[in-house]
């Protein structure tokens, strides 16, 4: 079993939000656990012409990084924001990819994750999956059975500002 400080499930616009924020916050020993091979996963599997019909995609601090990005981004526009934000956080490192998060379980004071990958052990979890059943992403329907009653047991709330989350 791993033992880390704090876990994000997902690296969506919410999930990275998080990580950032526990990468400011000086959070030694943190993982963001992606089912997808890199971050924006969701996006990959949409329609590759669409569009933002919104236009205030913006991760917190991200240093002006969407200024460099049309008001309306499309589907690979985004996928890159996505990826510098990714950067300016060095979060690459801490995002455990391609491991699914089958099961979140209470143990005392801490959170216990199954994942595809083993089981990890944590006192603090984010839980950022945003369950979809969109048509194009049928591909990652596996998230439609992630652990979403945790979401509302989590002891800590999502850190990240997700205003596109709040819309969904
Ligand atoms: C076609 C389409 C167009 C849209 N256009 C807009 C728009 O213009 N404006 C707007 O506000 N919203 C739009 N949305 C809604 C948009 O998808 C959400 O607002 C946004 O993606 C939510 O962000 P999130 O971080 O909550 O989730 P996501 O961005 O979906 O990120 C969740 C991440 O968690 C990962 N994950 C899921 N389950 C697991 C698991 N069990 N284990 C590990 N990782 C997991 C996923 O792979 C994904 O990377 C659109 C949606 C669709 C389908």
């Amino acid at each position: 079993m791993t033992e880390l400080d704090a876990a994000v499930i997902g690296a969506g616009f919410a999930g990275l939000g998080a990580g950032a924020a526990l990468r400011q916050a000086g959070v030694q020993r943190f993982a963001l656990i992606e089912q997808g091979g890199d971050v924006g996963h969701f996006w990959s599997k949409t329609y590759d012409r669409i569009h933002l019909h919104s236009p205030w995609h913006d991760l917190p601090n991200d240093g002006g990084l969407i200024r460099r990005y049309p008001k309306f981004k499309s589907r690979d526009e985004l996928i890159r924001y996505f990826g510098e934000y990714a950067d300016r956080f060095d979060l690459r490192r801490s995002i455990r990819f391609n491991e699914r998060v089958a099961q979140v379980k209470r143990e005392g004071e801490r959170w216990r994750l199954d994942t595809s990958a083993g089981t990890i052990s944590v006192r603090y979890l984010a839980v950022a999956p945003r369950s979809t059943g969109c048509r194009p992403c049928r591909g990652s329907r596996a998230a439609s059975s992630t652990p979403a009653p945790a979401s509302t047991r989590a002891s800590t709330a999502t850190a990240g500002r997700s205003r596109a989350g709040a819309r969904s």
